[in-house]
């Protein structure tokens, strides 16, 4: 049986035996947290540290390889300005579909003011933590400074030395390398681009390896996350969810089909059969990062996307394109908003839509990488930032969702920029 469906095997499984034992024992009890908590949690655990691990070596080496490969600066240019076009216009249709599902739609108006309040005092105390750590990172510098800051390191060892590395700091690294690479005689730069390589092809390798297990895995992080989770969650959230899974459906099924017909030539049908176990993957982790490894591989054996331009593009969009991300950032933002009695002018939602699309670039693509933006939104809009506990409770299962539509985002990117630099996609039969 091939990889994927395995995976969606255990997917099923996970979905399934979770949801059941919730049912029947309800997220709290005993035996469910011992079981979680003793198997399920380090079984899933070890397959995402294990993706996570090679993250860094292999998007140092495959961005090296992705830059070098494109060989000429004015190339690069060329594509990098063709892959930022793409991101910030798919990036700015999602956020505008969450904008105007939240105003037609308005959850933060039709939910009970006494359940928020429950929800408060549930998630209160993890949501006081997470305001506390986004104001111990609160900066005072200016614009233009926070921006120079964010985009290029100091010191590359630092980026790599967090427990999450800086991605963005990490790869203005690599592609400067890249860009080096290429412009130093080749007779000087070969064997270290060879070594690179070979750091390359190692890192897929254990990708490779692990990757075998992710059907067990996957059917443990669905299981833990399932049966922990308050099924009272969805009815109390309804409107909630309702908007945000509305939002990231039009945008995955709608614009994304729309994107890759027009802009890559490829019938969109075709395109998700051949990306399943991508988006299988990033539903499970939700993490992006953690799916590049996968995102990379199928781009290349199943799209037919040449490895320079897919190693470019797909490693900058992991961290740099997420779509999902930015629709949710914007209907959490609004729907919290709406709860509090907080009229957001046209204006304000403008602030609120850019602010967004600046946050999905900077969110690191980890599970609830989001949190801290939604956070910083609110405080710039004068919304009390603890009311975030409100929604804790529902992130993890709305983050598999909008990490799946970041991954496949980035998938359209790759193959629209592929195609408009001449390259035939989908040659090999999947
Ligand atoms: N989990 C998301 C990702 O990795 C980021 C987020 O929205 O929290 O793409």
């Amino acid at each position: 049986m091939q990889l994927h469906s395995r995976i969606f095997i255990g997917l099923l499984i996970g979905l399934a035996s979770g949801l059941a034992v919730n049912a029947l024992l309800g997220g709290q009890h005993r035996a469910v947290e011992w079981l979680t908590r003793h198997l399920t949690d380090p079984i899933g655990q070890i397959f995402l540290r294990l993706l996570l691990m090679v993250v860094v070596p292999l998007v140092v080496s495959s961005l090296i390889v992705g830059v070098a490969g494109i060989g000429d600066v004015r190339k690069l240019g060329r594509i990098g300005l063709k892959a930022f076009a793409y991101c910030l216009v798919i990036s700015g249709i999602s956020v505008l579909i969450g904008l105007i599902l939240a105003n037609v739609i308005q959850p933060g108006k039709r939910m009970d003011p006494a359940i928020a309040q429950q929800m408060q005092q549930r998630y209160g105390t993890d949501a006081s933590k997470r305001v506390d750590e986004a104001k111990a990172t609160r900066v005072s510098d200016s614009p233009l400074m926070q921006v120079v800051k964010t985009l290029a390191p100091s010191n590359p060892f630092a980026a790599i030395a967090a427990e999450t590395p800086n991605m963005l700091h990490l790869m203005f690294f690599a592609v400067a390398i890249g860009v080096a690479i290429t412009l130093v005689p080749s007779e000087k730069s070969a064997a270290l681009l060879s070594g690179i390589d070979g750091l390359y092809a190692v890192s897929v390798k254990i990708i490779d390896l692990v990757m075998q297990f992710a059907p067990v895995a996957v059917a443990c992080l669905l299981f833990s996350n399932m049966a922990r989770f308050g099924l009272d969650l969805l009815q109390a959230l309804g409107w909630f969810i309702v908007t945000v899974l509305l939002g990231l459906s039009l945008h995955m099924f709608g614009v994304y089909s729309l994107a890759v017909r027009l802009m890559s030539g490829i019938s969109p049908r075709e395109f998700f059969r051949r990306i399943r176990t991508v988006m299988m993957t990033a539903f499970s982790t939700s993490s992006s990062n953690a799916t590049l490894p996968t995102t990379l591989r199928v781009s290349e054996e199943n799209l037919g996307v040449p490895r320079e331009i897919g190693n470019f593009v797909l490693t900058l969009g992991a961290t740099a394109n997420q779509n999902g991300t930015a629709l949710y950032e914007g209907v959490t933002v609004l729907f919290l908003a709406q709860l509090a009695g907080v009229d957001l002018s046209f204006g304000q939602q403008l602030m609120v839509a850019y602010l967004a699309i600046l946050g999905s670039i900077g969110t690191a693509g980890i599970p609830s990488g989001s949190i801290p933006f939604i956070l910083l939104v609110l405080v710039t809009i004068n919304v009390n930032p603890a009311l975030i506990a409100i929604i804790l409770g529902v992130d993890r299962i709305l983050d598999m969702c909008r990490t799946a539509l970041n991954v496949t985002g980035d998938l359209t990117a790759a193959t629209y920029v592929a195609r408009s630099e001449g390259h035939r996609l989908l040659e090999e039969k999947r």
